[in-house]
């Protein structure tokens, strides 16, 4: 009789290099002869991938914990692991306490004893190890997909006193240039064309192997040749990249925003517009630096769509330096922009250094503040595309809808339920531009 295959079951928390991560494990895993299962309480391995950015994310973790412990009662050799940001930060196993159902503990870089472990805990489900000491050159799974993620560097240098993300992931570390072009050659050789490069400062790249790079590429700064050699890989028609840090845009990386595949937007976290609150959070930059990126962006790509990150009530922040982020926001003109109210984050310098001092009503006051604004431009942005044809990249069928994104990465969507366009660049007449969608329909019926 033939054994059955065993299986495995990733929840995933967080942003999109998670997400990545967890496709990484699924690859590992799918290595060693584990089968994927949407049934979370059967599966042999339950793996947890966690996020850390806010105290809600991990509290939902905490809570996961009862649902696994009721698993375990039927099934009581199921293995249990939590991994990500949460592992990672925990360098004194505080948080593991709070997890009781938990047998395999590990940062993400760690996944490459996987096998092992699982050899230790069920000898039974696999015999072989990773083989590799670098889990980035795990071959990640992902769903079947035109678009796909592709992470060029993980960790960050930057320590900006609010954020966790250099001591879960450690320092910031580059995959070589030549990892990551064959990984997107394979990428395009099963049918994906739409890449996002990934990295927790993506435009600070600097590769290992520069060597690799082509001698016709006209760049010298590593990000915008990578950029350079992505584009010139045929089946790739569209790049995108994130996250970026406003001191690493040099003229370069800049110039590649005029790259052919390049989408027409740029996502540039700006945190605050006033300087002293700048420098607390230690971004390294002022506003000034700041608007002077801007203004070379425009210059370069007029009518580039721009997004940022903005956090409101930062320790100290006074509703004069709170109004200082309000008129940068109106100065850059942003199409879109994510903002969050402080919370403290253990073990990160802000903690130790400004007490959190803004209360939780102004907090909300100054985010709804900087939301309205956002809402009213955004919407006004979005009524001037009313009419006009735009190539969409269709995503997805959801609710009678095809959805995809336009080159600003603005959703769009049809009511067709012809699935044969869904990864197809298609052109789309707008006939109705709301806040969050674009509704229109076929341009080329
Ligand atoms: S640049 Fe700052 S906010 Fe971004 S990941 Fe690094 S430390 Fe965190």
């Amino acid at each position: 009789m033939q054994q059955e295959k065993p299986t495995f079951h990733i929840t995933t928390y967080g942003c999109q290099m998670n997400k990545n991560d967890s496709e990484r494990i699924a690859g590992l895993l799918s290595s060693l002869g584990f089968v994927f299962t949407e049934d979370e309480s059967t599966a042999d391995l339950n793996i947890i991938n966690t996020c850390s950015v806010r105290q809600s994310a991990e509290e939902r973790v905490y809570g996961a914990q009862k649902k696994y412990l009721i698993y375990k009662k039927t099934k009581p050799n199921m293995i249990v692991a939590v991994t990500g940001c949460m592992a990672g930060r925990d360098k004194a196993r505080a948080f593991k306490k709070r997890l009781p159902a938990t047998d395999l503990y590990f940062p993400t870089p760690d996944m490459v004893h996987l096998p092992k472990w699982i050899a230790e805990l069920r000898p039974e489900l696999v015999n072989t190890g990773s083989g590799l000491e670098d889990y980035l050159r795990i071959r990640p799974v992902r769903a079947p997909s035109v678009q796909a993620y592709v992470t060029i560097q993980t960790g960050c240098n930057k320590f900006c006193t609010y954020c966790v993300v250099p001591y879960a992931r450690g320092l910031e570390k580059n995959r070589s240039v030549k990892d990551i072009l064959d990984e997107c050659r394979e990428l395009a050789t099963h049918g994906v064309f739409d890449l996002t490069l990934l990295g927790q400062t993506v435009n600070s790249y600097r590769a290992s192997d520069p060597e690799n790079f082509s001698k016709e590429n006209p760049f010298q700064d590593h990000f915008a040749a990578l950029l350079w050699e992505v584009n010139q890989l045929e089946g790739i028609h569209r790049i995108h990249w994130t996250a970026t840090h406003p001191i690493s845009m040099t003229d370069e990386v800049i110039e590649a925003l005029t790259l052919p595949k390049q989408v027409n937007y740029l996502h540039l976290p700006v945190q605050s517009g006033n300087n002293e609150v700048l420098r607390r959070m230690n971004r390294k930059y002022t506003r000034e630096q700041y608007l002077d990126v801007i203004q070379r962006v425009k210059q370069a790509r007029p009518g580039i769509a721009l997004g940022t990150d903005i956090i409101v009530g930062f320790p100290g922040e006074t509703r004069e330096q709170f109004n200082d982020t309000v008129s940068l926001y109106k100065e850059v003109d942003y199409d879109v922009s994510y903002h969050a109210q402080y919370s403290p984050r253990s073990g990160t310098l802000g903690v130790k250094l400004y007490p959190d001092d803004i209360s939780k009503e102004e907090k909300r006051d100054r985010w709804d503040e900087l939301q309205g604004i956002m809402e009213e431009r955004t919407l006004e942005k979005n009524q001037a595309y009313q009419g006009s044809v735009l190539p969409v990249l269709f995503e997805k069928k959801e609710q009678g809808f095809l959805q995809g994104t336009t080159p600003e990465l603005k959703i769009a969507r049809i009511r067709s339920s012809d699935e044969s366009l869904i990864g197809k660049l298609v052109n789309v007449k707008i006939t109705k531009p709301s806040l969050w969608v674009l509704d229109g329909e076929l341009a080329d019926l």
